[in-house]
């Protein structure tokens, strides 16, 4: 699998995708991507991280919903719905990225709380 190599560069994996650690479902892809955000000191910061869908835990936002939904009706992504998948797989990132920036500065904050004390 090729490594992402900046911020609008996403890398699915489609074949072999390791199942759901809470559900035990196979998950339906596995997407690589690059995040950025600033720390504490304003300084920014990138890291890889890895997101991967499981038709049970994940359903529940539109993103999501709308992935699954062209998995439920193609089991084989063909030519034909490719850009709809590429532009569905986009909006997933791009929410997944945003639910993982929150965890970040949660956790970040939580330590400079802790240091303080
Ligand atoms: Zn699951």
């Amino acid at each position: 699998m090729t490594e992402p190599v900046d911020e609008n560069d996403v890398v699915i994996q489609l074949d072999d995708v390791d199942a759901c650690p809470a559900c035990g479902e196979r998950r339906v892809l596995k997407a690589r991507f690059v995040h950025t955000w600033k720390n504490m000191q304003g300084k920014a910061m990138s890291g890889l991280r890895e997101a991967a869908l499981c038709p049970e835990c994940d359903r529940g936002t539109p993103a999501a919903d709308e992935l699954l939904a062209l998995f439920a009706v193609d089991e084989k992504l063909g030519i034909n719905n490719i850009e709809t998948f590429g532009a569905l797989v986009a909006a997933w990132v791009e929410s997944v990225r945003h639910q993982k920036a929150d965890e970040t500065l949660l956790t970040e904050e939580h330590e400079e709380w802790s240091g303080e004390l």
